[in-house]
């Protein structure tokens, strides 16, 4: 399995340069850095190349990962609000051809954070996410893209929130390119049993996000990692292993993932560099 870390780590915006981020990943010891869609989509291509390039470099793989804004619901009932975020997504899968990023994740087939003080029409909104991403897995196809369909708590979506919801989902899609993706910080939550969700996803896995139950690096709290770690083998998933660790307060980031306390024990950039590596060994040495 190959380990990542998203970058929002260090940041208070999803709108950044993600470009030193690449070697400092590597430095740090990873495999893989994840970015946001946020900004890609309208990042002008040189700037794409350059993000490739310093990659390739670097011998870092990219994945990126979005939670559509509200007015890109692809999930939407109104029909402007879904064509705008077929577009944008579109752009955005453009953009990752580019920059040689194959896969991504998020809640790419609804929007996020949902906004609870409107009306849920769970069932109306899944038949058109539906016809949506089969739009957008199709488009991705000559690519080479893979959509991973990001399963989070009850609190921030309403489509998919355990694995056996999302499963159902990839199977009715019917594309070989839209995948599952889990969280263990969702997963936390939302499953019964860790080794049971990633077991009955098997084969429909495409991404798996690690943190722990407050999104503090793996191995600084009570996630049972060797449970997960056993399951991910038991299935031969051989994929993508991404750490979204959020530590610090502040920002659009701070605030999206309601981060209202410090976790970072008041860490300063160096000490933020250190535990993170420190977890890159851990999960390295857990994941196998
Ligand atoms: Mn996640």
């Amino acid at each position: 399995m190959k380990i990542g870390t998203y970058f929002a780590y260090w940041e208070k915006e999803w709108d950044v340069d993600f470009f030193p981020y690449i070697s400092k990943a590597a430095g740090l010891g990873f495999d893989i850095l994840e970015i946001s869609g946020a900004g890609l989509a309208d990042l002008p291509d040189d700037k794409v190349i350059a993000l490739r390039e310093e990659a390739k470099r670097c011998k870092i793989m990219l994945t990126a990962c979005i939670g559509l804004p509200k007015e890109y619901n692809v999930s939407s009932e109104d029909e402007e609000t879904r064509r705008n975020g077929i577009a944008y997504m579109k752009r955005l899968l453009d953009k990752m051809d580019l920059a040689d990023i194959r896969q991504i994740g998020g809640i790419i087939y609804a929007y996020w954070p949902a906004d609870y003080s409107l009306p849920v029409n769970k069932e109306k909104a899944r038949a058109i996410s539906i016809e949506s991403v089969r739009e957008l897995a199709d488009y991705a196809k000559p690519y080479g893209i893979t959509l991973t369909l990001e399963t989070v708590n009850r609190f921030e979506q309403y489509l998919i929130n355990d694995a056996a919801e999302a499963t159902q989902y990839v199977k009715e899609i019917d594309r070989d390119n839209v995948k599952v993706m889990l969280d263990s910080f969702h997963m936390n939550i939302e499953e019964d049993s860790f080794y049971d969700a990633i077991v009955n996803t098997g084969e429909y896995l495409g991404h798996f996000h690690i943190g722990e139950a407050n999104r503090k690096v793996p191995g600084k709290g009570r996630i049972p990692w060797e449970e997960i770690s056993k399951a991910l083998h038991d299935i031969h998933y051989d994929g993508t292993v991404v750490m979204e660790p959020f530590v610090c307060t502040g920002g659009t980031v701070g605030s999206d993932i309601k981060v209202w306390r410090d976790l970072s024990d008041h860490a300063d950039l160096e000490k933020l560099d250190k535990d993170i590596a420190e977890s890159c060994r851990f999960c390295k040495k857990i994941f196998g």
